[in-house]
This record gives C-alpha cells, structure tokens and sequence, in this order.
C-alpha cells in the first residue's frame, strides 16, 4: 500500500483507538504502536479472578456524554448497562450525595430548604464558604496540592450545582458502563484487518523522522514533552497512586464511589467497582468484594501522568513544543495526554472523530 494511505497511531488509548478505526474503514492501512504492555490507555480494566469483578486498574472510568456522535460511534462497540453514577461525599463522619444540590445543603445545614430558595441562601458568603470548606478545600488541596483558590476555576465547576434533588453526578443525556467491560471495546475497536498492533513498544522522535522520510503521517497521544525528549523540561502533571483491597465481605461502602473531603484523610476517594455492574447478580451476590483507595501525588518524570496541571509556566512550555510541530507536518498530536488537556472520555472520541474524517478527506 502507498504512503499516501498509511498512518501509525502511536498510543491505543481512546483518541488512539478511534482514530485507528475511523481511517481502517475509510481505507487507510493503520499501523498502532502502544507504550504498554496492553491497549485502552487508563481505560483499561482487569477481571479479578476469583469474584469475577471489573477493576478500572486506572480509577473509575464512568462513561457519559452529550454529544450524540460520540454516543453512535461507541455504541458500535459495546452495549451499555444504564448505570447512573452518584457519588457520595464523606465529611466528619457523615455521607452526602455530592452534586451541591438540595439533598447535600438541606443535610449539612440541617434544613427544609425548597428550589426557590437555595439560591438567596447560598449567596449568603458564610453559607457558601462553610459549604465550600467542607466538601472542596479538604479535597482539591489533597488533589491538586494546592489551594482551591490557585487552580483553575474551571476544575471545580466539573462538580454540578443544581436548584434540586437530582444527585445524578452527571447531567449528560446518556451514560453507562459497557455490559461486557471496557477492555471489549478496545478488542472491538482494533478488531479490523487494516489495523495493526505492536505493544511494549515507545514511539521515539527517530520513529517520527523516519515516517517523516517516508511520507507516512502520524498521530501521537502521548506526552508531547516525551516525544520530544523533554527538551524545553517537563509539563506538571498530577500523578495518582492507587491501593486495591480485596474484601471477604458483600458490600464495604454501599455505592461505587465516596469521597473523602477532609484533609487530614489521606486518600481522595475509596472505589468499590461491583456496584458499576448491578446487572452482574451473581457478581453483587457473593461475600467478595475488591475496593481502591486512591492516593493523589505529584508527578516526576516517568511517573503515569494523569491530570494536566494548567499554570502560566505550563502553557510556556507547552507553547514551545507546539512550535516543534511546525517541523512535523507529518504529525498530528492528541488526546488528554497530547493536547494536556482535562478530556473526559467522550471529548477524547468526539476530537478523534472530527481529526479522522478531516484527514480522510483530505487524502481521498
Ligand atoms: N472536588 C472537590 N470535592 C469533591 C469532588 C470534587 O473539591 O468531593 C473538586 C476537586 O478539585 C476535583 C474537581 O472538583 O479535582 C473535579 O472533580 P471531578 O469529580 O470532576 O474529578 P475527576 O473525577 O475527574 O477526578
């Protein structure tokens, strides 16, 4: 096959993933290379053997989205068990469902607030604050190690704020875990005679002149400092570090997730991944059960990276790469790890979607 038509991936991730399968079936011979060991990125999950539990090896994976694209194209791959997240919210011993709606402010202010009139108390500033230490500081300042006041505001505004008792975690139209597991998408996905994996395999920057030289184009979702040996020094990542546990009892803690607002416990949030598979009855039956404390850290270089930290010397230095590209008309970088961007999963698929057919059309 010419050049022309063939394309390495470089990261089997989601924004990977799409993209290898979008251009197989538009015709392009596809050629993924992936870092690790296995493919689907922090998607990926493993089966504990014994309870026949799905474990998100990399944190909760919930997916959801608005975006009716994305919604078609995933579904092509998987089904989805109608799972509804909630999460709950742990302060002084005490559990709330954390959208900051009416069920968490009428419980920790001890009251029968209505929909009229949550927002002239809440724009009482000793209410919010009070409200705001207690579920936020304790918690962004484990996260981020940093005070609420010195990330973006644009973080804290993922949590919803509603006028109600919805306790949905996410307002998105349609959302679910995949009946089958995560990792069968990706088997799905990559499942295609044009597409080609190679694991346990690094792409370098000398990979990337040697496409160049051959005409091959090349999208990364890797790191971009990575890929470019960390020339201009390393864009500030949060790391995270997870403890799993597995219990000999039915149910720990009731729900999927609860986090843990106050800083002096030491973890962010405690994963219990049975309830994300209520459908599984003989999974949610037995005396077993597999939980993860998860541990935010900073991150040095070959730590995972998992949450871009955004700051004014990042965007420098992540301008400074960007100006590398201009060398590599060959190269197109992407996802949450490329772009180091916060992307949800279904923001991931929607950028892989619109990348792929405005390269397929390009080429035809
Ligand atoms: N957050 C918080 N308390 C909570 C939940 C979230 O302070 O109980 C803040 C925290 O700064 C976090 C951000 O809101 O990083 C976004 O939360 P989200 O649940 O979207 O985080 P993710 O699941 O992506 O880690």
């Amino acid at each position: 096959m010419e050049n022309n038509k063939s394309v390495i991936v470089a990261g089997a991730g989601l924004w990977g993933a799409t993209i290898a399968r979008v251009l197989a079936e538009k015709g392009f011979s596809v050629k993924v290379i992936e870092k690790r060991g296995a493919v689907g990125g922090n998607v990926r999950a493993g089966i504990d053997e014994s309870s026949g539990i799905e474990v998100h090896l990399y944190g909760s994976h919930i997916f959801h989205t608005h975006i009716p694209e994305v919604w078609d194209f995933i579904r092509r791959f998987t089904e989805f068990n109608g799972y509804q997240h909630k999460v709950l919210a742990r302060y002084e011993d005490k559990m709330y469902f954390l959208p900051l709606g009416l069920a968490l402010i009428n419980k920790f202010f001890s009251l029968e607030l209505t929909p009229g009139e949550v927002k002239d108390f809440m724009s009482d500033e000793k209410n919010s604050s009070r409200l705001f230490d207690a579920f936020f500081r304790g918690y962004t300042s484990k996260q981020w190690g940093k005070a609420p006041e010195d990330i973006d505001p644009s973080i804290i505004k993922r949590v919803p704020v509603r006028d109600n008792y919805d306790i949905n975690y996410f307002s998105d139209t349609n959302q679910g875990i995949p009946l089958d597991g995560y990792n069968s998408i990706f088997d799905r996905m990559f499942d295609h005679s044009a597409i080609e994996i190679e694991t346990d395999r690094e792409f370098t920057v000398e990979d990337l002149d040697e496409a160049k030289s051959q005409g091959i184009h090349v999208f990364y979702s890797g790191p971009i400092d990575r890929l470019f040996g960390y020339k201009f020094g390393s864009l500030e990542w949060r790391s995270l570090r997870f403890e799993t546990e597995k219990l000999a009892v039915k149910d720990y803690q009731g729900t999927s997730v609860v986090n843990y607002t106050e800083a002096d416990v030491p973890w962010t949030r405690i994963h219990e991944f049975k309830h994300y598979h209520p459908e599984q009855k003989n999974v949610m039956d037995r005396s077993e059960t597999v939980i993860m404390r998860e541990y935010p850290c900073d991150w040095k270089v070959g730590d995972e990276p998992y949450y871009p930290v955004n700051s004014p010397e990042s965007a420098a230095m992540l301008e400074k790469y960007r100006q590398c590209l201009k060398d590599y008309p060959n190269l197109t970088v992407g996802g949450r790890l490329g772009e180091f961007k916060y992307y949800d999963m279904d923001q991931s698929i929607a950028k892989a979607l619109e990348i792929a057919a405005a390269f397929s059309r390009e080429r035809q």
